[in-house]
């Protein structure tokens, strides 16, 4: 029997927030200078303290909810989810059960090479992040500047049947929260992080069968191993006659397995009421018409405008809106060149990525006038295509004004064709007997020909008039 995996995606990602979700500690934990600095009587669970909403991280959320397509809802309830664990000291997380924020939306996925996909978001709803507990040797620690940092809770329905379509969505997730502004995306910060629910069944049946769901995956390529490892276990436990039964998996990313850690508890263990100490937020028409307004243009929008005003493919539109940072250098190298924006896009996709990528640095390390510079002098045949690697490269190493380097390192292009006739003549007539052989229809020689001449010039003369007048010359020598 043939099967296929049913996927569901739950992402927590923080919210940028100045302060926790409850109280007015500071959220910023990565930067925190040492453990439990950013600590209160509300974020350290103390009894009798009492939490007050953050309206900035209810403005995010609906924001994240408006980019996902969601309804926002008008009234909007807070509810604990009841359990126990040394980083949740009150006994309970606050959350949001019944009434989300957000919910009913839906995200357009690859669902592989050729089909697209519409992943309903079944929700999106706000709670508070744990604090941290560092595992050593007989006894654990606990850090609470991450207590209470407010989390946004993405919750997909069991839509995808591939795990490049789980990929796809997690990945545009990010991209959208990185446009917003409302999460940085550090995945190594644990500021995202992934839970993949997986259930398989025989292709064609529309059946949900026991899923697994395992839990904080905290890469891109951990979600993809992850996935893979888990639905062809599936498949063997079901192969195999046995049935798979619904639990919590945790991955182990050393050994590739994911491993049982519970069985999955349901909605129902949590005993979830509403919670006693904050009022539902209600939230008005024109507060969620003034949250609209500032959705910025996202990562869907921008590629399809990029295509239709640069004639730019589908693959190159996304790997430019890719980050908002990208696409904006994009936009700011086209205004500047003369060059089409097609050839500025190529140039990005190759040299300049690579020297992103190299250097893990940023696109503003060079001003994109420079590298609209560098891509005009090449269409314009003052250097050559290397030269003008080399003159980016120098640009990501040291900085500096493109014309001034091309002068500085010699690398202007010879074009004059009487300069490389000359050169050409010199090559063809110093060798007869490669002539002869080329005669004789050994036509790779043509490179070989065309190879000495650039060795010649230091590789400055203009390679396709070099190549024409090699060419020329080798037949004008033909008895
Ligand atoms: P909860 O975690 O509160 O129990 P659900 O079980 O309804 O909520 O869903 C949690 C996540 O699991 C959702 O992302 C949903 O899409 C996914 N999911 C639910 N059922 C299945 C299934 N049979 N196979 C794969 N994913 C599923
Ligand atoms: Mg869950
Ligand atoms: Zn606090």
């Amino acid at each position: 029997m043939k099967y296929e995996p049913v996927i569901g995606l739950e992402i927590h990602a923080e919210l940028l927030t100045n302060s926790k979700m409850f109280c007015g500690c500071s959220a910023d934990h990565a930067s925190a200078s040492e453990p439990n600095v950013n600590i209160c009587p509300t974020c350290a669970g103390l009894p009798g303290a009492l939490p007050v909403a953050n309206k900035k991280a209810v403005e995010l959320a609906a924001l994240v909810g408006l980019a996902l397509n969601c309804s926002i809802n008008k009234r909007s309830a807070f509810a604990r989810k009841n359990y126990y664990y040394p980083d949740l000291p009150k006994g309970y997380q606050i959350s949001q059960f019944d009434f989300p924020i957000a919910e009913k939306g839906w995200l357009e996925v690859n669902a592989d090479e050729k089909n697209q996909l519409k992943v309903r978001v079944r929700r999106a709803h706000i709670e508070e992040d744990t604090a941290k507990l560092t595992h050593e040797k007989n006894y654990a620690l606990v850090d609470f500047n991450r207590s209470g940092v407010p989390l946004l809770e993405i919750v997909s329905e069991p839509d995808m049947r591939t795990v490049e379509a789980a990929l796809d969505y997690a990945t545009k997730i990010r991209a959208i929260l990185r446009y917003l502004g409302v999460n940085s995306g550090d995945m190594e910060k644990g500021v995202l992080r992934f839970e993949a629910n997986i259930s398989v069944r025989p292709v064609d049946s529309d059946e949900l069968r026991k899923r697994t769901e395992i839990k904080n995956l905290n890469s891109f390529r951990a979600l993809v191993r992850a996935s893979q490892y888990e639905i062809e276990r599936q498949i063997k436990i079901y192969e195999s006659g046995g049935t798979v039964e619904q639990e919590t998996l945790g991955w182990d990313d050393a050994r590739g397995v994911t491993i049982s850690q519970r069985s999955k508890e349901d909605a129902h263990d949590y005993r979830y009421f509403p919670e006693p100490d904050l009022p539902p937020l209600n939230l008005s028409d024109e507060w969620i018409q003034s949250i609209r307004e500032q959705l910025p243009e996202l990562p869907e929008a921008k590629t399809a405008r990029f295509m239709a005003d640069f004639a730019l493919t589908p693959s190159e539109a996304r790997l430019l809106t890719s980050e908002l940072s990208l696409a904006n250098y994009f936009e700011e190298a086209v205004r500047h060149a003369k060059s089409s924006p097609k050839t500025v896009s190529a140039w990005i996709a190759g040299e300049f990525m690579r020297n992103l990528n190299e250097r893990n640095a940023q696109p503003v390390a060079v001003p994109a006038e420079s590298l609209a510079q560098i891509v005009d002098m090449v269409a314009d045949k003052v250097i050559g295509a290397s030269a003008g690697k080399t003159v980016l490269t120098e640009l990501f190493e040291r900085g500096g004004d493109p014309a001034q380097i091309v002068k500085e390192k010699g690398l202007a292009q010879i074009s004059d064709e009487g300069f490389i006739q000359e050169i050409v003549a010199k090559i063809l007539d110093d060798n007869p007997s490669e002539i002869e052989k080329y005669h004789a229809g050994k036509e790779t020689l043509l490179q070989w020909f065309v190879g000495q001449a650039a060795r010649a010039t230091k590789g400055k003369a203009d390679p396709v008039l070099t190549k024409e007048l090699t060419l020329k010359g080798l037949e004008e020598r033909r008895k």
